[in-house]
């Protein structure tokens, strides 16, 4: 028997806004406690909420971006519960008519891609924290979070097992940064998801009970929770249990899920429209606007950088980030169309794990694009080898300034001289006998240890492409 993983994901992006969903508190991470909650946030009799257009704009903006259906009318609701950071004693969300209805976000899936429906994405506002650790016997109430606006994101159950939800939650966090609504800050629980899990038997068409893992905030927990908890429902039903519907957290400690509470259902909340809120009414005008003011989008930047004669996975690499699309783009106009796949290269590879170690942004990359593509010029007149290009990139990492300016000063010049390269290798030819009678014995290996002494006697300068063909042609047997 084998088992199918199903994923359903409801991802809370918090809307880069500068105040908060119904009031004109301020959403900055990391101020004193409680020092931005005003009246409304601290829910003080007789205080009105009052929608903020800039967080419902950018709910427009996510719906466009994804293919959705903008309600030109949607409805705020309150959805009722009781816990102590959340003041008002109901959060203020969207229920039966969002403002985001559908679309779609194109995943990797191994080799291929996938096109994953978006159920819903509706505007909601944060609750409180409440703090455990620093108070003995006590909880402390932070309210700065409480208002704050968020857009939950709601897929289809169509994600098959724990790495399509990470490709779906990877594609989403760049596109929510791409179109600027969300700074996708995890650590700060910007970008976070719940993951629902289900399994059923291979061919079966109706969907298993699933269980839903709360606030996964990096994608590598959230790879771990789900393989474990769709182990641990395959394995209570293999030994003919069956799966409760319950509410879940991950413990990253001991890579594990555990229970927290049996699942609530809707009708627990006692959902009714907010009396204090108008229905939010978009004008045409307004959803024409934004759709005008849109960039070109992670998915039509991948086609096309696709066609410029890159590989999918390297077309897929660099529109994670608008920031690292933008510098291919300015490496690619400096360097010219016919470079793309060397930049390419050079961007993902080189730069990009010269910017992980350092713990730096690509916009702060010590190399510039235009610098980047300066070097590479070099790589494709055949000045320099590839060895020797890594040696000029780590020297302008260090500041030592332009590739010209360094090949210059350490004499980093390839031997290209056909002329010249033929001297040498006849000179190591003739010195090194014995290889080359074990070569022509067909010991391949010896092949190797010319093109080494070769390299050597030029101080690595000789160009190894035109020492093998040269040698190939001495060698000739
Ligand atoms: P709620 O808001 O109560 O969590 P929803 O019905 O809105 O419930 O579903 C929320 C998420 O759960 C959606 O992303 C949906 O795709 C997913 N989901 C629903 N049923 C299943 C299931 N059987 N297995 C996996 N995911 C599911
Ligand atoms: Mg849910």
């Amino acid at each position: 028997m084998t088992w199918e993983i199903v994923v359903g994901l409801e991802t809370h992006a918090q809307l880069a806004t500068r105040s908060k969903m119904f009031s004109g508190a301020a959403t900055a991470f990391g101020a004193p406690p409680n020092a931005q909650a005003c009246a409304v946030d601290v829910a003080l009799p007789g205080v009105l909420p009052v929608a903020n257009r800039a967080a419902v704009e950018m709910a427009v903006k996510f719906g466009l971006a994804v293919g959705a259906r903008i309600h030109r009318r949607s409805v705020f609701a309150r959805k009722n519960y009781f816990y102590p950071d959340l003041p008002k004693g109901y959060q203020i969300s969207q229920y039966e008519l969002p403002i985001v209805q559908g679309g779609v976000l194109a995943i990797q899936a191994g080799d291929g891609e996938k096109t994953i429906r978006l159920t819903r994405a509706h505007l909601e506002e944060d609750a409180g924290k409440s703090l455990h650790e620093d108070f003995h016997g006590m909880t402390g109430i932070d309210l700065n979070r409480a208002g704050t606006p968020l857009l939950e994101i709601v897929s289809e159950p169509e994600l098959r097992g724990a790495k399509d939800a990470v490709a779906y939650a990877r594609a989403l966090h760049a596109l929510v940064r791409w179109i600027g609504i969300c700074d996708g800050n995890m650590q700060e629980g910007s970008f976070r998801c719940d993951a629902n899990v289900s399994v059923r038997r291979t061919g079966d068409t109706r969907l298993g009970t699933r269980c839903e893992i709360k606030n996964l905030n990096s994608f590598r927990f959230m790879e771990q929770a789900i393989e474990f908890e769709a182990r641990r429902q395959i394995d209570l039903l293999e030994d003919g249990g069956a799966v409760v519907q319950q509410t879940r957290l991950f413990d990253p400690e001991r890579g594990e899920t555990r229970a927290m509470r049996t699942k609530e259902e809707a009708h627990d909340y006692r959902y009714f429209p907010d009396p204090d809120l108008l229905p939010l009414v978009v004008a045409e005008a307004d959803v024409e606007g934004i759709r005008a003011s849109l960039p070109e989008l992670p998915e039509a930047r991948r086609q096309r950088f696709a066609a410029m004669g890159l590989g999918a996975q390297d077309a897929r690499a660099l529109v994670g980030a608008r920031e690292l699309a933008d510098y291919f783009e300015a490496c690619v106009a400096a360097a010219g169309a016919g470079q793309a796949k060397l930049c390419a290269n050079w961007i993902i590879g080189e730069l990009a794990g010269a910017l992980n170690r350092a713990g730096l942004d690509i916009a702060r990359s010590p190399v510039p694009a235009p610098g980047l593509a300066a070097l590479l010029a070099r790589v494709s007149d055949g000045t320099l080898s590839g060895k020797m290009a890594k040696e000029v990139f780590d020297a302008m990492w260090a500041g030592e300034g332009a590739a010209d300016e360094i090949i210059a000063r350490r004499g980093l010049r390839q031997i290209s001289d056909a002329g010249a390269l033929e001297k040498i290798v006849d000179d190591v030819l003739a010195k090194n006998a014995r290889q080359v009678e074990d070569y022509r014995a067909g010991k391949d290996k010896a092949f190797n240890s010319l093109v080494g002494q070769v390299m050597k006697a030029t101080q690595g300068k000789a160009n190894p492409a035109q020492v093998n063909e040269i040698l190939k042609a001495r060698l000739a047997r």
